[in-house]
């Protein structure tokens, strides 16, 4: 059963489940708030309580918006890049050999000439991006192909705008976009299972989720990782 708070332009899907305590969450990207309660609580309960939480909420949700105006990276000394989900800081060092990248534990370091511009700097790193996700994508893929009995025909990687991935089922190929690398490998592997087992079942039908449900019983996990981390939750003991 679902309600929905209404607390001035702030809406609250209250979801009722088999829970001891409260949890209140603010998603990424767009500040959605979802009030999970144990299953015996009042509406007018979760409201009062949520009632003392506007704030946090409203604090919450500015930070996202902030995120969300995150600037474009600029290639510089300090800045910080993602990479299989961790934080590392760039750093940039001049050579006269072919540009090219290296990473410890702490920094990725961009090798490049003297006066290399903001495009070169990116394109250098991209490459460099590319190669990494092919190779985790080279050894993941013909360990499901096994799995689940399937070919796959050909795969891409390329930038892509509002997916993580997408399937050709009649060509039996899969298209992964670039911005995986910045994310955990466990995640990304969900991403090339959920594409692949496409090609046995093109939509998300009953036969799908069983697929996956059988398979990667901890898809709806991943799948909710990937598209809104809670970057902020809350928890309220029941008395
Ligand atoms: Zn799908």
């Amino acid at each position: 059963m679902r309600d929905v708070i209404q607390l001035g332009d702030i809406s609250i899907e209250v979801d009722r489940k088999a829970i001891k305590n409260v949890h209140l969450s603010v998603h990424p990207p767009d500040g959605r708030v979802t009030l999970s309660a144990p299953l015996s609580t009042r509406l007018e309960v979760a409201r009062a309580y949520a009632i003392t939480k506007l704030a946090w909420i409203r604090k919450q949700q500015e930070k996202m918006k902030e995120q969300l105006r995150e600037t474009p990276r600029r290639y510089v000394q300090r800045e910080s890049h993602y990479l299989w989900g961790r934080r590392y800081l760039l750093n940039v060092v001049h050579t006269e050999d072919k540009a090219h990248v290296t990473i410890d534990h702490k920094r990725i370091t961009l090798h490049v000439k003297t006066g290399s511009n903001r495009n070169k700097r990116e394109a250098v790193m991209y490459e460099w991006q590319k190669s990494l996700l092919h190779d985790y994508i080279q050894e993941i893929i013909p360990k499901w192909e096994k799995m689940l009995g399937v070919k796959v025909n050909a795969y891409y990687v390329q930038r892509m705008k509002t997916k993580w991935g997408s399937c050709n089922h009649r060509s039996g190929t899969i298209r992964l976009n670039t911005e995986l690398v910045k994310k955990p490998k466990d995640l990304v592997e969900y991403v090339i299972v959920h594409e692949m087992a496409h090609l046995l079942f093109p939509n998300h039908g009953e036969h799908y989720v069983a697929l996956m449900n059988r398979f990667y019983p901890r898809w709806r996990e991943a799948r909710m990782e990937l598209n809104e981390l809670p970057l902020s939750h809350v928890e309220w003991k029941m008395p």
